[in-house]
């Protein structure tokens, strides 16, 4: 590594000419959740892990910025499970560098800290609703927490949220008959559904054998009833877009089986313990943490992140089976 290199990082570019405008930031591996594609046992874990505390974030998202994202998004496992959740959406999103911040969760507090969310400089929020009916919403999360959620769906627009998408994930036999009461649900509210692929992950092979369902399956209804394919802007990440002109809200598609999924990869992660992954399904984590204790030791963070990006593949080669080192999404940050 020479000294202009790190002095300067040049913005974060990948072998393949992809840019990672996008950094999804995991600040714990904990959920309250059972979803039976992810935590079906519910969150275990052998020894009390130690996240990344607010002072190391800071230093990842000093580090990140100074290269060129622009736009971090918290995850988790269950980002709101943290106490210090408010105080670390608000050093997040109040970095002069950081344009969007965005969170994902299963809403379980949605409801009663929208607002409190929102004034600490959250932007975007994406909830993970993966049924319209209380009873298979239980039986898919292990909680019977279907009004609340929803509920947090409306303080969320309440609360002056722009940008709220519902996260569905697309089951066979459990929620894949349900496109009619999410299109009712999108004619009324502007709000962008996007229906989600379950992908294989290392613990969940034979939920996915058993219940995975093409996207396919939703675009022909959907072309059908009159929706159509927006065009796709520069940095957008990698769903298809779909809008209507009687519907308040659009939908949205995920398939990462599908051809060209990885080719429009614009995102990075960082665990909940300061490990960088190149992809959701790598093959390796990049330990970061050593580098996040003094302010001083920021040149070369950016300098081993950007000398890691030149490991990044072309693809997460899923359809090969290959899920890396991912266990199920909670352990890296969905
Ligand atoms: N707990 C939060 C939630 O559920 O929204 C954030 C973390 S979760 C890992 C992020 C997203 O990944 C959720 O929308 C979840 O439904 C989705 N997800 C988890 N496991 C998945 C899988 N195997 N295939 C597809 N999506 C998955
Ligand atoms: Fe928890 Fe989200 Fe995984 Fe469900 S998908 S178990 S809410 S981390």
């Amino acid at each position: 590594m020479t000294d202009n290199r790190t002095s300067a990082p040049v913005a974060l570019r990948d072998t393949f000419g992809r840019n990672f405008p996008y950094l999804r930031l995991s600040v714990t591996d904990v959920c309250n959740f059972r979803c039976q594609y992810c935590l079906p046992n519910g969150y275990q874990c052998a020894s009390k892990p130690s996240f990344l505390s607010t002072e190391e974030i800071r230093r990842v998202v000093d580090a990140f910025a100074a290269m060129g994202v622009h736009k971090i998004r918290l995850t988790g496992g269950e980002p709101t499970v943290r106490k210090d959740f408010t105080e670390i959406a608000r050093l997040v999103s109040s970095h002069p560098k950081i344009a969007k911040t965005a969170f994902t969760t299963n809403g379980y507090r949605l409801r009663d800290h929208a607002r409190e969310w929102r004034d600490a400089g959250l932007s975007a929020i994406n909830v993970s609703v993966d049924s319209l009916r209380a009873d298979r919403f239980h039986r898919i999360t292990g909680h019977d927490r279907f009004s609340e959620v929803l509920e947090g769906v409306e303080a969320a627009l309440d609360a002056g949220f722009r940008d709220v998408k519902v996260n569905v994930v697309l089951l066979r036999g459990v929620n894949d008959d349900e496109l009619p009461d999410y299109l009712d649900w999108a004619r009324r509210t502007p709000i962008s559904i996007r229906f989600i692929e379950l992908m294989q992950t290392g613990e969940n092979l034979e939920y996915f054998r058993t219940y995975h369902a093409s996207a396919d399956t939703i675009k022909a209804p959907l072309e059908k009833a009159g929706w159509t394919r927006a065009t796709r802007c520069v940095d957008a990440g990698p769903a298809q877009v779909y809008t209507h002109p009687d519907y308040a809200g659009t939908i949205g598609l995920i398939a990462p089986y599908s051809k060209d999924f990885c080719a429009g990869c614009n995102r990075l992660r960082v665990t909940s313990t300061g490990d960088l992954r190149l992809c959701l399904f790598g093959e390796q984590g990049i330990a970061l943490r050593h580098l996040l204790q003094e302010d001083e030791q920021q040149p070369l963070l950016r300098a081993l992140i950007q000398d890691q990006l030149a490991y990044k593949c072309s693809s997460h080669f899923l359809a090969l089976g290959n899920t890396g080192i991912t266990p199920h999404l909670a352990s890296v940050g969905g």
